[in-house]
C-alpha cells in the first residue's frame, strides 16, 4: 500500500486541491480519509464531494456525525457549533446522505483507520498523550492506526511508551513494533505552523512522511470571513 493520509480536511479547498497536487506529484493513486472534512471552512461540498469520489477508505469524524445528528452539537465549541450550523444549512442533501453510509472504523492491509480512539470511535476521545493511547492500542489487531482530530502530526509507538510530535520528512517504522500515526490537518493546523499537513505511508518501505506545504491560506480565510463565519476561525489559518 503506497496512499496519502488525509485527516481534518475541514472543508479548506485551497488546502485539499495543494494536498492533492503534491501527492499526485509523488505517484499517489490511493487516498485515505480520516473524517472531519467539513465543518469550519467555507467549501463543504466541493471538499466532501472530492472525498466521496476518490478515497480509497474514509471514517467518520466528529463533524460529520454532528451534521447527522444535531445532539453532537452540543458538545462542540461556539465557533465549531456556529460552523456547523451554517455547514448543515449550505451541505448538499445528496451528500449528506451519502454520509450515513461512512463507517467510524475501517482497515485495508496492514493498517486501521479511526478519526479519534478505537476502542470507542463514536466517543471521539483525542490522543494527545501515550496515556491517551492504552485503549487504542488494546483495540488494534493491525500494526498500525491511523488516528487524527487533534490536527497534530504525530506518532505513538507502542514500544517507546512515548508519544512524539512529528516534522516534516520521513519516519522508517521498526519491524515488529505498532503505531498510532496521526498525518496532522490538511485544513486546520494547530501547531502553529500554518502549512497544511498530510502523511504518505508505504507498508512495504514500512515509511511514514510527514508533508508540510503552503498553499494559498489567504484565499481560504477570506472565503470564511466572507462566508459570515466567525472571524477567528479565518484568522486561525494564517
Ligand atoms: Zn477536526
Amino acid at each position: 500500500m503506497f496512499c496519502a493520509v488525509f485527516s481534518d480536511i475541514h472543508a479548506n479547498l485551497e488546502a485539499l486541491e495543494a494536498a492533492v497536487a503534491h501527492a499526485e506529484g509523488r505517484g499517489i493513486r490511493q487516498w485515505m480519509v480520516l473524517g472531519d472534512s467539513v465543518g469550519y471552512g467555507a467549501n463543504p461540498n466541493e471538499c466532501l464531494e472530492w472525498v466521496l469520489r476518490h478515497a480509497d477508505c474514509m471514517v467518520t469524524g466528529n463533524h460529520e456525525a454532528a451534521l447527522l445528528d444535531p445532539r453532537i452539537r452540543e458538545w462542540f465549541n461556539p465557533a465549531a457549533r456556529t460552523a456547523l450550523e451554517w455547514t448543515s444549512g449550505v451541505l448538499d442533501a445528496a451528500l449528506r446522505e451519502r454520509l450515513r453510509g461512512i463507517p467510524y472504523v475501517t482497515a485495508a492491509g496492514d493498517a486501521v483507520f479511526v478519526h479519534g480512539s478505537l476502542d470507542e470511535p463514536e466517543a471521539f476521545r483525542y490522543l494527545f498523550s501515550f496515556e491517551d493511547t492504552a485503549g487504542t492500542f488494546a483495540a488494534m489487531k493491525t500494526t498500525v492506526c491511523f488516528a487524527g482530530h487533534t490536527h497534530l502530526p504525530g506518532c505513538f509507538c507502542e514500544n517507546e511508551r512515548v508519544g512524539r510530535r512529528l516534522l516534516p520528512g520521513v519516519l522508517t517504522l521498526q519491524a515488529g513494533a505498532r503505531y498510532i500515526l496521526n498525518p496532522g490537518s490538511v485544513g486546520q493546523p494547530r501547531d502553529g505552523d500554518p502549512r497544511l499537513s498530510y502523511a504518505l505511508y508505504d507498508s512495504v518501505q514500512r515509511t511514514f512522511e510527514i508533508v508540510r506545504l503552503p498553499y494559498d491560506n489567504v484565499k481560504a480565510a477570506d472565503k470564511i470571513r466572507r462566508a459570515g463565519l466567525p472571524r477567528f476561525l479565518a484568522d486561525r489559518l494564517l
